[in-house]
Parts: structure tokens; C-alpha cells; sequence
């Protein structure tokens, strides 16, 4: 028989998005339960284990809110389990490289001090429509299915299966249906920082070149994008592009899965036969599935341009600052680029709108699957952003639960003056430029 539950808040996806959603609406009073279909929090946090939070500094100062929160909380544990240093790829400003697994426990450590009700291995199937809105989401998990009736839905999947059932319409990739490439991420242990980071070229294009050369590497591996991880003398692979995968599709991750590992183990062998520091190391934490960037954008009442981005907007319901370069990778059969997208001085926010679909009453969306064009999508996705994005996505559930609102009539400056209560630095006024250099750490 099917099991009947209830919430506040349902936040579906654990990712970075869905943590911020949850703990936003939690802390802002809301009972909140989250739907994660894997066995971890984190989403692609988790799929490519070590992966730094880029983005989380514009202009050189910390965004604040939850991302600052867990920053600091890692960075004070003895030892350290996080440090914030300069990006070394060019037009990504400061990152934060930390320890994964103290991450996840930290993560979920403030998920149960919030009382947010988290189901792991639990899968949201589809929406229950009742008024224009989405008043329950049968779920399914080993005990078999269970209906969440809910006052709020966030839709934090990334992919945003729910929202497309329930009638939100939504652009694949470009528009033309090519998203960015899927990548399986590994690490190398025991590799001499010293030996291996000894020319300074971050790519490694010359030995990556005479490696597709002899028919090594993959021709895709053309740019080998190694960098310190958080431990000593480990190496973050961030390399294993495979282009073309549908991240709804199951049976395509599966395959680019199996592919990656094959591309990966070949990377692995060749730097330790072929590359200077590599010789005594070998290979950890290869991700348990591709990360998946860019599947459905869905339609807000507002999409985020590119246009508005290089103009360095800060509109009045700028939730999260930004500055991060259009980071586009191997879309269809385009090359990767890292351009620029604001000064380096200035910076821009992302508007709530959104994040608020034009129709249903009760559903916001946070994370990758936000409403924006392209190459501002390649810009606002890194994973303080959508830590941000989900915590403003859970404040305005709240409020807007509380308020008897519909999402639509919420005041965006409401939940900005909330988000600044809960710590967010460079919004509702606030400009990030005018902060001390003492904020980086936070
Ligand atoms: C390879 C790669 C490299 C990247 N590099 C960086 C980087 O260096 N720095 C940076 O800051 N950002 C980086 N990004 C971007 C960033 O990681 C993502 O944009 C961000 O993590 C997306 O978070 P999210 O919570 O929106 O989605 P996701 O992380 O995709 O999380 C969605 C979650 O929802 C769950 N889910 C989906 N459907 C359902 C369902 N029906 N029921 C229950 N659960 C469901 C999934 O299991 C998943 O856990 C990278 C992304 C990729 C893929």
C-alpha cells in the first residue's frame, strides 16, 4: 500500500542546489523534506568527488550565506578539511578545494541540525496536480511508493523531470538540443606537487598533444586540466570529456559512464608513463557516474542573457553574485572556452525571477536547470551559485507558505532582506566592491 506523507516543503534533488533549498526553507521555519535518488548529498558534487566550488569570490569577496557557512565550518576543523586559493585556470577567480568526504558529512551534519527530513535512495516520480497546483509527488523507494503531499515543491533535480511533467516548459541545452559534454573526474594519488605543476602550464597541452599524437589519448583530451587537489601531492582530473549524452536518459549515462572509465584509465596510465611526478602515483575516487551539466533550462518569468550578465546587472532581486567566465564545455562539437563575461572589478546578480515559472502557484526551481540563455547558463552554474540559488528558493517557499502567496505574488525584496538576515553578502544594495578584503575567507 501506498505510504502517505506530508511537508511544508518538498525540495527534490539533493545537489548543491537542494541543500541550500532545504536549509533555506528550514531555517526560515518551514518542515522541510528532501528527495535524493542516490545514496549521497551533493549531486555532481558527489559524481566528481574533489571538484573545487568555483565562483564563490567575485571581484575577490566571498558570496556569504550557506556556501561562506560550510567554508568556514571545513576551514576551522583541525586539521583543515577546506583552504580558499586563486583558481589557476584562467578567468575563474578564487575556489574552494576541500576534503570531499568532510564536505558530504558537514553538508548533511546541517541538514539534520535544520530538522530537514532527508530520504536518500528515494526517487520523485511524478507530480500530483490539483488547482494549478502541484499539490503532492508520488516518490518510490525500496519499501516501494509513497505520495508527499506538499504545501511547496523545489525543483532542485537538474534535470528537472518534475517540473516538465507538470507542464513548466523548458529549452534542451541550446535550444537545438546540444548540451555540454558529460565528464568522469578522477584523482591521482601521491603525485610530487613540485615535479608535476614544474612547467606551470595547467592544461599540459604539449605532453597531452603528443599523447593524441601516439594514439594514447583520446583526441578530446587535448587540454588535460590536472590541479592540485586538497591533499598533498593528489592531482584533480577534471578531463574526461565525452560529448553529446542526454543526462535525462539513463541508458546514455550508463554508456559515457562505462566510456569515461575507459578514457580515464587510459589517461592514468599515460601520466604515469609519460608525465614527470606521475611515476610512483595511481588512481583514486573516479566519479561513481558522469557529471551532467546542462540538460533542461526551464521557463521562468524572467530568463538570465548573456547581454544583462556582461553589463554586470545588479537588478533589485539579485539573489547571488557572480563573475564567473562562460565556461562552455564541448557543446555538440565546439571546442571549450573560459571567456571572461564582466570586468575584473565588477561582477553580476542573479535575479529570483528566475527561478519562478509562470504558471504553477506552489513550484520554484533552483541549480542548473535555471531559466537563462547559454552562455549565461555557463556562467551562473558553478556550485556556489546554485548553493545560493537553492537557499533563496527556500526562503521564498517559506515565506510565501506562511503568507498564504502564491510564488507569482511573492515581493523578491522580501526574500533578498531574508537571504540578508541569513548571511548573503552583495545583494539588496550591498555591493560586494565596497566589502573588506577580509571577507575572502568568508
Ligand atoms: C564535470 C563537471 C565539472 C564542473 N566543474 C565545476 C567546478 O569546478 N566548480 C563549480 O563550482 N562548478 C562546477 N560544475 C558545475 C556544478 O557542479 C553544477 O552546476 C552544480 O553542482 C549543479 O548543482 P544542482 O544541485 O543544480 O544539480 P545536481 O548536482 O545535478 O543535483 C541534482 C540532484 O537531484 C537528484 N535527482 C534528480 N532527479 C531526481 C528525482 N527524480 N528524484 C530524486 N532525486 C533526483 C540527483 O541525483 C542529484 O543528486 C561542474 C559540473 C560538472 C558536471
Amino acid at each position: 500500500m501506498q505510504r502517505q506523507l506530508s511537508t511544508d516543503v518538498l525540495v527534490i534533488g539533493g545537489g548543491t542546489a537542494g541543500f541550500g533549498a532545504a536549509l533555506g526553507a528550514a531555517r526560515q521555519g518551514a518542515r522541510v523534506r528532501l528527495i535524493e535518488g542516490t545514496s549521497k548529498i551533493g549531486g555532481v558534487m558527489s559524481f566528481c568527488p574533489g571538484m573545487p566550488w568555483g565562483g564563490g569570490y567575485p571581484t575577490g569577496r566571498s558570496i556569504g550565506g550557506i556556501f561562506a557557512e560550510l567554508t568556514d565550518q571545513l576551514c576551522a576543523m583541525q586539521p583543515p578539511m577546506a583552504e580558499v586559493r586563486p583558481s589557476t585556470l584562467e578567468n575563474f577567480g578564487h575556489e574552494v578545494i576541500y576534503d570531499h568526504e568532510a564536505a558530504v558529512f558537514a553538508m548533511f551534519q546541517m541538514l539534520e541540525d535544520a530538522g530537514v527530513d532527508v530520504h536518500l535512495n528515494s526517487f520523485a516520480g511524478a507530480p500530483i496536480m490539483t488547482d494549478g497546483r502541484i499539490s503532492g509527488v508520488t516518490c518510490t523507494d525500496r519499501q516501494g511508493g509513497m505520495q508527499i503531499d506538499a504545501g511547496m515543491v523545489i525543483d532542485c533535480s537538474g534535470d528537472g523531470d518534475i517540473s516538465a511533467k507538470a507542464g513548466v516548459p523548458f529549452m534542451v541545452g541550446d535550444g537545438r538540443g546540444n548540451m555540454m559534454g558529460v565528464t568522469l573526474s578522477f584523482s591521482m594519488l601521491n603525485a610530487p606537487w613540485a615535479r608535476v605543476f614544474a612547467k606551470g602550464d595547467p592544461y599540459f597541452e604539449e605532453e597531452a598533444a603528443a599523447g593524441i599524437a601516439a594514439g594514447q589519448l583520446h583526441p578530446d583530451l587535448a587540454k588535460l586540466y590536472l590541479m592540485r587537489g586538497f591533499h598533498r601531492d593528489t592531482v584533480f582530473c577534471n578531463s574526461v570529456h565525452i560529448r553529446g549524452v542526454d543526462g535525462t536518459d539513463p541508458q546514455q549515462v550508463a554508456r559515457a559512464t562505462q566510456e569515461g572509465r575507459r578514457r580515464c584509465h587510459q589517461l592514468a596510465r599515460f601520466l604515469i608513463e609519460n608525465v614527470p611526478g606521475f611515476e610512483q602515483a595511481r588512481m583514486s575516487e573516479l566519479g561513481p557516474t558522469v557529471g551532467v551539466r546542462e540538460t533542461r533550462k526551464l521557463e521562468a518569468v524572467h530568463r538570465i542573457l548573456a547581454q544583462d550578465l556582461r553589463a554586470g546587472a545588479k537588478p533589485v532581486d539579485g539573489i547571488v553574485c557572480c563573475d564567473n567566465p562562460i565556461d562552455d564545455v564541448m557543446r555538440g562539437d565546439a571546442e571549450m572556452t573560459h571567456d571572461a563575461i564582466v570586468a575584473d572589478d565588477d561582477y553580476y546578480a542573479i535575479p529570483f525571477r528566475a527561478m519562478v515559472p509562470e504558471k504553477i502557484r506552489n513550484l520554484l526551481f533552483a541549480g542548473r536547470l535555471v531559466c537563462a540563455d547559454p552562455a549565461a547558463f555557463a556562467s551562473v552554474r558553478g556550485m556556489p551559485q546554485c548553493m545560493a540559488m537553492g537557499q533563496a528558493a527556500g526562503i521564498a517557499a517559506a515565506t510565501a507558505l506562511a503568507n498564504r502567496l502564491a510564488v507569482q505574488d511573492l515581493d523578491p525584496e522580501d526574500v533578498v532582506a531574508a537571504l540578508l538576515k541569513q548571511g548573503m553578502h552583495g545583494i539588496g544594495g550591498d555591493d560586494l566592491r565596497r566589502h573588506a578584503p577580509a571577507l575572502l575567507a568568508r
